[in-house]
């Protein structure tokens, strides 16, 4: 009877030890972004940035992400540590960069406001240089050529094909086009900074104009074209003109995006810019063309 007894507990132990898996995968979590900019004293909802949080075992766990709460009232950098545990005591962190900046009324914030990451891929021709992105101190092109319509207006050697390219079919129809501003240096667009700040003022300039280090035209695949030569070339009535239609329509074709769109303001934090072109290659550019992305929500910046 003893012996019986036995068996039947080390049964029951075999088949409990063997029923229920032992659970060693942490939950999936994913965010919506990794840095985000807020207005001074904005409340956050921190509970939109949670993509995801899953887990094998215990299924979704959305509800259970653990977060700390910043403090918006300064301008700074601070960051959101996201965390999900399942039942096993599994843990997962992501963290959202959250940068409190004091927008102007534009919708505008000044560049000054952010320390901006350095990009670890200046040479690739998809990398993303904004307000908190910025191009290595020192860090130049190495195959800059003349534009085929300026000698003094420059783009590295993939962008220039393209563009000569795109340059060639707007001839073809008709339309006139005119390279305006390709590639600057660091101390070109320093200087460009600071007359932008001295002439009309911090909001305006940083609504249209990069503080240095952070302008695609240092990268050499931006280039400001318009449809004339004379007076105000770059304003908004490029957009209506032949070539600014050209470039919302054709562009892509080429790998060139409009990169500062007028319904994009606040997520690119830059003024409406029909004649800035930048280039990411025509298989990113069609990308973006057909999912009307700007390269921030590209990478879920
Ligand atoms: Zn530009």
């Amino acid at each position: 009877m003893k012996k019986c007894l036995c068996l039947i507990l080390a049964g029951l132990f075999v088949l409990t030890g063997c029923s229920k898996e032992e659970d060693k995968t942490a939950p999936a979590l994913e965010l919506t972004k990794s840095r985000i900019q807020v207005g001074l004293n904005t409340k956050i909802d921190y509970t939109s940035f949670v993509q995801k949080a899953v887990d094998e075992v215990d299924g979704d766990l959305v509800s259970a992400v653990q977060y700390n709460e910043v403090d918006t009232s300064k301008v700074g950098q601070s960051q959101i540590q996201y965390t999900v545990k399942d039942e096993s005591g599994n843990e997962s962190q992501q963290t959202l960069i959250v940068d409190v900046v004091k927008y102007f009324k534009n919708g505008i914030y000044n560049p000054l406001n952010v320390t901006p990451d350095t990009v670890k891929n200046p040479d690739d021709v998809t990398v993303l240089v904004n307000k908190v992105h910025q191009i290595p101190e020192g860090w130049v092109p190495d195959d800059l050529e003349p534009v085929i319509d300026n000698k003094n207006q420059k783009l590295r050697k993939e962008a220039n094909d393209a563009y000569t390219k795109f340059y060639n079919a707007a001839k073809s129809k008709g339309i006139d086009i005119y390279s305006i501003s390709g590639y600057r240096t660091n101390a070109t667009q320093t200087l460009y900074w600071n007359n932008q700040v001295k002439v009309y003022g911090e909001e305006y300039a940083s609504q249209y104009s990069a503080y240095p280090g952070r302008s695609e035209h240092q990268l050499g695949l931006a280039i400001d074209i318009s449809y004339t030569t004379q007076g105000d070339r770059l304003s908004e009535k490029v957009a209506t003109s032949p070539i600014g239609k050209f470039i919302v329509s054709d562009a892509y074709k080429y790998g060139f995006i409009l990169r500062y769109q007028k319904d994009k303001v606040a997520i690119t934090n830059y003024g409406y810019e029909p004649w800035h072109m930048r280039y990411v290659g025509v298989e990113l550019a069609t990308k973006l063309h057909e999912n009307g992305l700007t390269l921030e929500e590209y990478y879920k910046q």
